[in-house]
């Protein structure tokens, strides 16, 4: 589903953010990312998305060679990919709806599907009485429960999380993780970098330590081992 060969990532200033990595995560997996900052984990999460191009090294997403693919098709791959950030990057001036129904409108999904498909996240994630609102009147976790719906609403094999619960209280950041955690049961593979060690030690997961842009640990129902 996700494979990594001899990646190496090199920005015009000169700094190697990833060191010759190598990984693979299978269809279902739900893996946990971690790394004191500055290993490279942003920058393998932007290589994933092709927000970035890699300055050698092999990327198959799905069995597709991200090296192949034109900018054309750059949508095609990102409907395949959801991606959730910290800051949630909702668009601020519009309701819940509008906020999901836009990932269905890029695509130029048919007008009588997108009511369908936007109602049904907004179930998934829990927050169906909210689709009027403006985003302004949502919570911390609420917001990135559309955040979340919005990242899933094309059904993307892979859901990216670049620290989802780093903007949360802890009782919040365990519901995003219990919500999380549905969307994984329901078959979407999940790749979450994070800093919250007490998620990653109880709720035990494949976990991906990356260092100096190398990955130096790959464990099932790994701990964080780091500092927190
Ligand atoms: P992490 O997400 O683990 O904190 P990053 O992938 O953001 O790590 O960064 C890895 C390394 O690449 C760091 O040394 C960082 O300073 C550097 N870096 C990140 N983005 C850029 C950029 N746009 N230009 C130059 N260096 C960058
Ligand atoms: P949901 O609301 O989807 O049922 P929860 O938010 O209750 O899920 O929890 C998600 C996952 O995190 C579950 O596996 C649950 O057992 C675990 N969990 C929830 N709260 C805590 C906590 N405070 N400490 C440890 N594990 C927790």
């Amino acid at each position: 589903m996700i494979t990594m060969k001899r990646v190496r990532k090199t920005y015009p200033n000169g700094v190697q953010a990833l060191n010759g990595m190598n990984i693979h995560i299978d269809k279902g997996e739900f893996v946990y990312v971690v790394g004191p900052s500055g290993a490279g984990k942003t920058t393998f999460i932007k290589l994933m998305i092709r927000e970035l191009k890699p300055s050698e090294g092999l990327i198959q997403i799905n069995g597709n060679n991200l090296g192949d693919l034109s900018d054309k098709q750059i949508p095609y791959l990102r409907r395949k990919i959801g991606v959730v950030f910290q800051d949630f990057k909702l668009f601020t001036k519009l309701s819940v709806y509008e906020n999901i129904a836009f990932a269905l409108e890029v695509i130029e999904e048919e007008p009588e599907q997108i009511k369908t498909k936007v109602m049904d996240v907004l179930d998934i994630v829990g927050l169906k009485s909210k689709a009027r609102f403006n985003t302004s009147e949502l919570s911390g976790g609420e917001k990135q429960r559309i955040a979340i719906a919005r990242a899933i609403v094309n059904q993307p094999a892979i859901l990216i999380a670049d620290e989802p619960t780093g903007n949360l209280d802890p009782e919040t950041a365990w519901s995003i993780m219990g919500t999380l955690e549905e969307i994984n049961n329901r078959g979407t593979t999940i790749v979450m970098a994070t800093h919250n060690s007490h998620i990653v030690n109880t709720l035990k997961k494949r976990v991906i330590a990356i260092e100096n842009g190398k990955v130096v640990r790959d464990e099932l129902g790994g701990s964080y081992g780091y500092q927190a």
